[in-house]
């Protein structure tokens, strides 16, 4: 890291030329608006970190949605304004930019959601979470460049420690204790001491007990949408804080390294591009309630906001999965395409994964390549084929086309003339009598 405070030439170093052209842009826009801006947070924790991260949270002192209208304008990129909070979020390309007004909140009670009111850049860093979470940089042209550090956020991200702003920070908003947590699992860093000793005592008062299930949740999906969230979790036990998001989990080796399978699955799937990272949690999350008991299930259903699909796989898994799983522990014996088919019909490879996170890698990968060419196949034979010869139509085109998706998925059919034989052999079989 550098020792004075301009980064000018670190923001030259390590970003992407569009992005430092737009940082340029900003400030002479700042300028002209008379208002000053700065690029907070995460951002500017990570350019110091030299870890890539691209989410862009600027902080205007003036009228920040007014400085996003026209920023949007200039940029002529899409704009969406909540006067309420003075925030705004602009889509630029693909290129996300959240932009607020300085603010100051205020809690009515702990554990309260803030109120908010228009403030100075010191007091807007001053609410945040950390120390290195509350750096700025401002982009104004003059000062274009200049690292604002009110609560000597760079030392602490230097010494690879987490801190947090005031002593009453976790009473007010106990979810940081988790942030804390995974802040320090991702970089490798350590709570400050007193920050430790903070923590230790909102647990002992049961705060996060205060916290909504909702938040609770969104905590929890952040700890599983990191690169690993192994360490964070077992952190999590080791803080006997887990009873507030799952209570009836019993954490285990087993746990642990089911979850660890998890992780070195979804890289390999990364790598095939056969995974989109958005859903990374998912298979976690069916990990997780795979351990859970009937009750403990039902209260994880009860709290949290999960989309059906996921509430179904849940169920599916606990009344399933052990006979699925011994069926694709027999089908890797030997067993034909069709049948593989026919067990995993209806499953995601989100629950699938969560399913053989027990099992050796290799072995799943295999499946999992079965699988992916087994969706991947289709018939050319349609509905209308069958009309031409002079079916009625009615259930049993169904069958006739299952049946020809079992034998074009197990090989003895492989091309479009082959169905078509095929098909009139079927029919014959049927009673149907040929056509030709
Ligand atoms: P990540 O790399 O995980 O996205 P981030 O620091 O960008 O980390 P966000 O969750 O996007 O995190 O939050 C943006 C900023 O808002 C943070 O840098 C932090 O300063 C602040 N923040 C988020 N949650 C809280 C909280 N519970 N209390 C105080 N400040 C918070």
């Amino acid at each position: 890291l550098l020792d004075d405070n301009r980064l000018d030439i670190l923001l030259e170093e390590r970003l992407p030329e569009k992005i430092l052209h737009l940082f340029h842009n900003i400030g002479q826009l700042a300028d002209e608006a008379n208002v000053k801006v700065y690029v907070v947070g995460g951002f500017v924790r990570d350019l110091l970190l030299g870890v890539e991260n691209l989410d862009i949270d600027l902080v205007v002192e003036g009228d920040g949605i007014a400085f996003s209208t026209r920023l949007a304008r200039f940029l002529r990129a899409r704009l969406r304004v909540h006067e309420k909070f003075g925030t705004a979020m602009l889509v630029w390309d693909d290129q996300k930019i959240d932009v607020a007004t300085a603010r100051r909140e205020f809690y009515q009670h702990p554990a309260a959601l803030p109120q908010v009111e228009a403030s100075n850049l010191r007091q807007d860093l001053y609410r945040r979470d950390f120390t290195i979470n509350a750096l700025a940089i401002q982009l104004n042209l003059p000062a274009f460049g200049y690292l604002v550090d009110f609560f000597s956020g760079r030392r602490d991200l230097e010494q690879g420690l987490i801190r947090v702003l005031y002593n009453l920070s976790f009473v007010e908003d106990p979810t940081r204790i988790i942030r804390a947590i995974r802040f320090e699992q991702r970089y490798g860093f350590m709570m400050e001491a007193e920050t430790l000793e903070f923590a230790h005592e909102a647990i002992s008062r049961k705060m996060i007990g205060e916290v909504s299930f909702e938040r609770m949740f969104d905590e929890l999906l952040l700890i599983l949408q990191e690169k690993n969230p192994v360490p964070a979790l077992c952190r999590v036990t080791e803080f006997g804080i887990w009873e507030f998001f799952l209570p009836d989990l019993q954490w285990s080796d087993g746990l642990e390294s089911e979850l660890a399978n998890v992780t070195t699955l979804q890289h390999l799937l990364k790598e095939q591009q056969w995974w989109d990272s958005k859903s990374q949690w998912i298979s976690y999350f069916l990990v997780l309630t795979k351990h859970l008991k009937p009750d403990g299930i039902e209260v994880a259903l009860q709290r949290y906001p999960l989309k059906l699909w996921i509430r179904e796989a849940i169920v599916t898994i606990s009344e399933e999965g052990f006979r699925v799983a011994q069926e694709l522990d027999k089908w890797l014996k030997g067993g034909k395409n069709s049948e593989l088919d026919e067990i995993l019909q209806g499953w995601s490879v989100e629950a699938f994964l969560s399913l053989r996170a027990t099992y050796p890698v290799q072995e799943t990968i295999l499946l999992l390549e079965a699988w992916q060419a087994i969706r991947k196949t289709s018939i050319s034979i349609t509905g209308n084929d069958i009309k031409a010869l002079g079916i009625k139509p009615g259930p049993i085109y169904g069958e006739i086309m299952n049946r020809l998706r079992v034998e074009r998925l197990d090989g003895t059919v492989q091309s479009s003339e082959e169905e078509r034989q095929r098909l009139r052999e079927i029919l014959i079989e049927l009673g149907y009598g040929s056509k030709d």
